[in-house]
C-alpha cells in the first residue's frame, strides 16, 4: 500500500506505518487515528440510440485520448443514480434516466488508486437531444455498434458487453 498522506488529517500529527488487522496501514503517532484506504466509487452509463452507443473521448488522465463510457466519481451525498445523471450531463450535455444495473467492477487507475465502478444502462430523456463535450471530455460521439474502439477501461468494456447481451436477449423475446 502506497502512503497517500504525510500528516494526520485529524490532528496534523506524523503518520507511520503499522501492522493493523493484518495489513500495513498509516496510523497517527499522536492521536492514534488509522487512515483506511478505500476504493473510490464511480459510475458509468451505457446509452444506446438507434443501434449506436454514446462514447466520450477522455480529455484527462488516466487513459487520456481513449474513448470510454460517460463516467465519473460520485460526489458526497449523491446516490449512484444521481451521480450518473450528473456525469452524463456534464460530459455529453445529454439528460438521461438510469434504467438497470449492469454490474460492479473494480480496477486500479493512477492517480486515483483503487476505483469501484457501478455500471448502468440508461436512456436519454429526450431522443434527439444535442450532444456536446463538457469540460472533462475532448469529444462525444454516437458509435455504430460494429465500429466501437477499444474502451479506456476493462470495466467499461464489460458493462458494454453485458448491455449488448441484455438487449439482444430482449430483442429475441420481442420476436417470439
Ligand atoms: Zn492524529
Amino acid at each position: 500500500m502506497q502512503d497517500r498522506f504525510r500528516f494526520c488529517p485529524r490532528c496534523g500529527g506524523i503518520l507511520e506505518q503499522q501492522n493493523r488487522e493484518g495489513q500495513l496501514r498509516q496510523v497517527c503517532i499522536v492521536c492514534g487515528e488509522i487512515l483506511y484506504h478505500n476504493p473510490i466509487p464511480a459510475v458509468a452509463a451505457v446509452l444506446f440510440q438507434e443501434g449506436r452507443v454514446l462514447l466520450v473521448k477522455r480529455k484527462f488522465e488516466p487513459r487520456k485520448g481513449l474513448w470510454g463510457l460517460p463516467a465519473g466519481f460520485m460526489e458526497w451525498g449523491e446516490s449512484p443514480e444521481q451521480a450518473l445523471i450528473r456525469e452524463v450531463r456534464e460530459e455529453t450535455n445529454a439528460v438521461c434516466v438510469p434504467r438497470s444495473l449492469l454490474g460492479a467492477e473494480s480496477h486500479l487507475a493512477d492517480p486515483y488508486g483503487h476505483v469501484l465502478v457501478i455500471g448502468y444502462r440508461a436512456e436519454l430523456n429526450s431522443p434527439h437531444h444535442e450532444i456536446k463535450p463538457g469540460d472533462d471530455a475532448e469529444e462525444v460521439a454516437w458509435y455504430e455498434l460494429d465500429k466501437i474502439p477499444t474502451l479506456a477501461f476493462h470495466s467499461h468494456q464489460r458493462f458494454l458487453s453485458v448491455a449488448l447481451q441484455q438487449s439482444s436477449l430482449q430483442h429475441e423475446q420481442d420476436i417470439e
